[in-house]
């Protein structure tokens, strides 16, 4: 696998606490991946030890095949969770600043930053103060700097909180177009609801330790309980039960519109779900059935309160 980024065995201590406890990480280029956890995990800490903000007391990261330093810092955007930009400068002015910061030509900043306003429909904020923005607005304004300059790893800490609901599934929907365009994202929530919506890998921190980590689907698959949804088509409901071979079990089942009904079947576990199949068919017409996985809510319960 092609890793862009590899945190190994950090370690690292505030004066009497441990945030990071040989923590490992191993982020696949061109990916979404979560960096998971309740607050006080240690996802910040491990965050400002990638940006080089402080140093792991002990520990290595590596680059894109090299060890972290400070050149890297140019390829890395990072969107630190206390966002700060000059209360008293214009947008458009200060937005053009750190463009040209992060080494955009004059030319090429002013170009950019107006697509991406006219893009996030902002474009009248150009010659507004950034004390008159709220703070989703302000946030809104420092996502288009961080990702200007085409980084090939974007780091954004909480990036949803401070957002309204339409303006969290924008920043999802640019998050995915940016991993489409191969850009590796790395962002860090302790607010599981969306993460299989966004996340192709993902990294759970608690109490200072990586408890969980890998490939979102895989660990879904890995969490299985063998249950399945089940559409079929009748003029009334039927009693599954009676139907379905031994060990199968009928745990919700309820009308969905125009003689569709949906079944919640759980099977024994390792079962194949053919048998269930060739016995429910002889009765019903099944229209459909597809395996529920659980929700990484689910799993991320699961794994903290073990
Ligand atoms: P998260 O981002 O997961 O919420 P942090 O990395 O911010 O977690 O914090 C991990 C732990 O380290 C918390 O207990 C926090 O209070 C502590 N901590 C963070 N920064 C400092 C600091 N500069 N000095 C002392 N303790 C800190």
């Amino acid at each position: 696998m092609n890793i862009i980024l590899e945190a190994k065995n950090i370690h690292k201590s505030y004066a009497n606490h441990k945030a990071l406890d040989d923590v490992s990480i191993s982020v696949p280029r061109g990916c979404v991946f979560g960096l998971l956890g309740p607050n006080g995990a240690g996802k910040t800490t491990l965050i400002r030890n990638i940006n080089q903000i402080i140093a792991p007391d002990s520990g290595e990261i590596w680059f894109d095949g090299e060890r972290l330093q400070p050149r890297h810092i140019e390829q890395i955007g990072y969107l630190p969770e206390e966002r700060g930009l000059y209360k008293k400068m214009k947008v458009g002015e200060q937005a053009m600043y750190l463009a040209q910061l992060k080494g955009l030509s004059q030319k090429q900043a002013l170009e950019k930053l107006k697509t991406w306003f006219l893009k996030f429909g902002i474009e009248n904020w150009w010659d507004k103060k950034v004390e008159e923005l709220s703070k989703g607005m302000a946030q809104k304004v420092q996502f288009i700097v961080t990702i200007l300059h085409n980084p090939k790893l974007l780091i954004f800490d909480e990036p949803f909180s401070g957002f309204d609901p339409v303006n969290v599934e924008l920043l999802k929907a640019e998050m995915m177009n940016l991993r489409d365009k191969g850009t590796t994202i790395i962002f860090s929530t302790h607010n599981m609801g969306s993460v299989e919506e966004v996340c192709d890998e993902i990294a759970l921190i608690n109490k200072s330790q990586v408890v969980l980590n890998g490939n979102v689907k895989e660990i879904q698959r890995q969490y299985r309980n063998y249950s399945y949804s089940l559409t079929y088509e009748s003029t009334n409901e039927i009693n599954l039960q009676p139907l379905l071979p031994q060990g199968f079990s009928v745990l919700e089942s309820h009308p969905n519109g125009h003689g569709f009904f949906t079944a919640k079947i759980q099977t024994p576990e390792g079962s194949k779900i053919n048998n269930l199949l060739t016995e429910i068919t002889k009765h019903v017409d099944v229209t459909g059935i597809q395996e529920i996985l659980p929700s990484m809510n689910n799993i991320f319960i699961q794994t903290v309160t073990k």
